[in-house]
């Protein structure tokens, strides 16, 4: 039977664990018919992203914080797979002591990291994959309400998502021409390794909780049911955007 995404390669970048953001949208879109590739970091990422791929040749090594391994990874990509159709790239880091206390305490290098990892790696993304993907396609990446509001201990993650909205914008404008779509998705706090790095990250888990429409925090399948329809040809009208996958968190 034909499904929403059936036909599509999707590439997803940042499947650490079962817990991941970037695991929802895999199995979102594995539900939804799509064949599915990834990268990960580093080798102790990659073992354990084996636990949930078994197959290994669906596996491709990309640390974007250089610029020679996102280059190896999209040429590997192109010779195995050929093009693709879209990409989630599912990718931030701050360092721990970054994530607490006063946004003045931050050090140049740990905001440039910030920054780097976090923001910049979208743009570079989709500069190597430009030659990858197909015309139509679709990149969506994942934010955070801590780029509109000043979130406790959020600090400089909080600018980088401000960054990664804005690059979301002007890689829209400039990827149109090749038939790229760019998005986000904005979504609600759930537990995962990168939330552990937040200092109090169990006091704003429980305060997102509660400020849920229901009281049940989005689920990483709730945000990858829209990612896959943000690579999807439903979304063709949508570009530039962030969505909200927040359980209405923002509204109040
Ligand atoms: P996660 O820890 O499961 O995923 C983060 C991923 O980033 C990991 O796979 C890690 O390997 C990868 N990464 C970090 N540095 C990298 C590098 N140099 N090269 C390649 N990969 C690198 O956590 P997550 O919460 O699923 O995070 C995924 C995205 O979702 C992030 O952008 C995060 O900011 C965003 N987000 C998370 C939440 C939340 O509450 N968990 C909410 C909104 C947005």
């Amino acid at each position: 039977v034909e499904k929403l995404l059936s036909g599509k390669k999707i590439l997803i970048m940042g499947a650490a664990n079962k817990r991941s953001i970037a695991w929802g949208c895999a199995q979102a879109m594995l539900d939804n018919g799509a064949e599915l590739i990834f990268t990960y970091q580093n080798e102790r990422l990659k073992k354990s992203l084996l636990r949930l791929v078994s197959n290994e040749e669906r596996l491709v090594e990309c640390d974007v914080s250089k610029d020679e391994s996102i280059a190896q990874a999209f040429a590997t990509i192109s010779e195995k797979f050929g093009k693709i159709d879209g990409i989630v790239h599912a990718i931030a880091f701050a360092k721990k002591d970054e994530l607490a206390g006063d946004i003045m305490n931050s050090s140049r290098e740990g905001y440039a990291l910030a920054q780097d990892i976090s923001a910049y790696s979208l743009i570079a993304v989709a500069k190597y994959a430009i030659k990858l993907l197909k015309n139509p396609a679709s990149i969506v990446t994942l934010t955070y309400f801590g780029s509109e509001r000043a979130i406790p201990n959020y600090n400089v993650m909080g600018v980088a998502k401000a960054a990664l909205e804005a690059n979301v914008r002007y890689l829209a404008r400039d990827m149109a021409k090749y038939g790229v779509r760019v998005n986000a998705i904005s979504a609600g706090a759930v537990k995962t390794l990168a939330v552990t790095g937040v200092k109090d990250h169990g006091e704003l888990l429980r305060i997102s909780e509660e400020r849920t429409v229901d009281g049940k925090s989005v689920t990483t399948k709730e945000i990858g049911g829209t990612a896959a329809f943000l690579v999807s040809d439903l979304s063709t009208g949508v570009v530039g955007d962030t969505i909200y996958v927040d359980k209405g968190v923002h509204l109040i």
